[in-house]
């Protein structure tokens, strides 16, 4: 079959590379200049990053199965990180159970309940049953009033902007169990995972594999239509137009529906019901460690950013040259901070880094990049499960499978790369 792959993110090169492995024909448009979606990275120091911050957990088997398949596997190290909460003005240790018990901020009863709030989490099974609580109903049921105003609200705020008294309880226990499950035996011990020479290595080989299979990618090469016309699909591009006997949509919902032609308003409005919420990520390549930690979460409204990473206090094998550290700040499309040029993004950034570093000295940084994405985090709201679109969409022969349709589990790498898996195998091996 000659099938249309739109987006070469890690969803759209998983399907392309399996796809013509099948003996299928394979087109993978992407309308960036580069591959690796979310994962793609910019060239520092002699060394490549990702744009946006990526490690991934032990219990990430597929990522790590596909790793190994693609004879990758020399280049996956694992680090123990340390990561710390900024709340009140002050850092505290937040990595293990321990830190926990120790967690000032909050009384002693409090943090019990937070801690016993995390294990049952760990234990829940059926997540439809909580499904149509909000978070904050959750949290303030099984932590308490204290930890859920101290520590939940400002992150589920920073997270989801407006929405964020409408995010399911799903969302916060998979995100429990997901840190949960990424500790091994030790329980007080973490390890997240992460490729020399970045994770865009993974998506290179397969953009090798697609091209030895006959496939093709373009770049720059944005799909603008999709229609159908009796048996066979017309993609319209910025390069032309194209027949395909199967079209596979890799981005979000939302831009399907904006793509899509013939398809009655009752679809296009079920595709627009789930939304995403953008993110601006700062990088700052600099000549200073900032910080001893990993990963700092600002539960502080008043910083206008919900993370600080030192990517290089992870990391240890790279050739960067300086130390990295990421800023990371999630909001609605329609925050006027979104739309607000790089240079106020960066004195606005700054400012907010001094508050918590007053050493800090803006002579440390040698280089700054400044990314953002409109659809960075699908927005868990209650009921979800029954806004989620199907992979197959009216149209039969056009597949949907996006981020946004992995739930429970939240957006990651290894869920793309099982979306494109998965989609693969509905199409059967063309025979000799
Ligand atoms: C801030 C941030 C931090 C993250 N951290 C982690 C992490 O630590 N670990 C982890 O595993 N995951 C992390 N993720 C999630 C991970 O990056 C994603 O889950 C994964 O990369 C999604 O891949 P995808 O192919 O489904 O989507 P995308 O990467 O979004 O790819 C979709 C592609 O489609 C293209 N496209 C869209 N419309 C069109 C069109 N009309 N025509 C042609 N092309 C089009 C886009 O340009 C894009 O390249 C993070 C994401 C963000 C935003």
């Amino acid at each position: 079959m000659k099938i249309a792959i739109i987006g070469a993110g890690a969803t759209g090169l998983t399907a392309g590379w399996k796809l013509s492995e099948k003996g299928h024909c394979v087109t993978v448009y992407e309308k960036n200049d580069r591959i690796g979606g979310l994962t793609s990275v910019v060239p520092v120091g002699d060394d490549l990053l990702e744009i946006y911050y990526h490690h991934i957990f032990t219990n990430d088997t597929v990522i790590i199965d596909v790793i190994k398949e693609l004879g990758l596997e020399k280049d996956l190290k694992w680090y123990e990180p340390s990561n710390v909460i900024y709340i009140n003005e002050k850092i505290y240790p937040f990595t293990s159970p321990l830190d926990l018990l120790m967690f000032k901020p909050l009384s002693l009863i409090s943090r019990i309940r937070m801690g016993l709030m995390v294990i049952h989490a760990w234990f829940i099974k059926d997540y439809l049953a909580i499904e149509n609580m909000t978070a904050r109903e959750w949290i303030i049921r099984h932590g308490g009033e204290e930890c859920y105003r101290l520590v939940w609200e400002p992150l589920l705020n920073s997270k989801f902007d407006f929405d964020s008294d409408k995010i399911s309880a799903t969302w916060i226990w998979n995100k429990f169990k997901l840190r949960g499950s990424s500790r091994g035996k030790n329980i007080n011990k973490e390890l997240l995972g992460y490729m020399d020479g970045s994770f865009i290595k993974i998506y290179n080989k397969i953009a090798e594999r697609i091209k030895a299979n006959k496939g093709e990618i373009r770049l720059n090469d944005g799909v603008t239509e999709i229609s159908k016309n009796y048996d066979r699909f017309r993609v319209r591009s910025q390069s032309g137009t194209e027949e395909f006997d199967s079209v596979i949509f890799t981005a979000s919902p939302e831009r399907l529906s904006y793509v899509i032609k013939g398809m009655g308003r009752q679809y296009l409005d079920s595709l627009r019901k789930i939304k995403y919420k953008a993110n601006i990520c700062m990088i700052l390549e600099l000549s200073e460690s900032l910080m001893p930690n990993y990963w700092m979460t600002v539960a502080d409204r008043d910083i206008p950013f919900v993370l600080v990473i030192e990517h290089t206090n992870l990391v240890k094998n790279h050739k960067y040259g300086s130390h990295i550290v990421y800023l990371s700040r999630y909001l609605d499309i329609t925050n006027e901070l979104y739309g607000m040029d790089d240079e106020s993004i960066k004195s606005l950034f700054i400012s907010g880094l001094k508050k918590i570093f007053p050493d800090f000295k803006e002579e440390w940084i040698k280089k700054y990049h400044i990314n953002r994405t409109r659809d960075a985090q699908p927005v868990v709201t209650t009921g979800y499960s029954r806004l989620i679109p199907d992979v197959e969409t009216p149209m039969k022969g056009l597949y949907l499978t996006s981020m946004s349709q992995i739930y429970p589990e939240d957006r990651g790498q290894n869920y793309a790369i099982l979306s494109g898996l998965e989609i693969s195998r509905r199409f059967p091996a063309v025979e000799e």
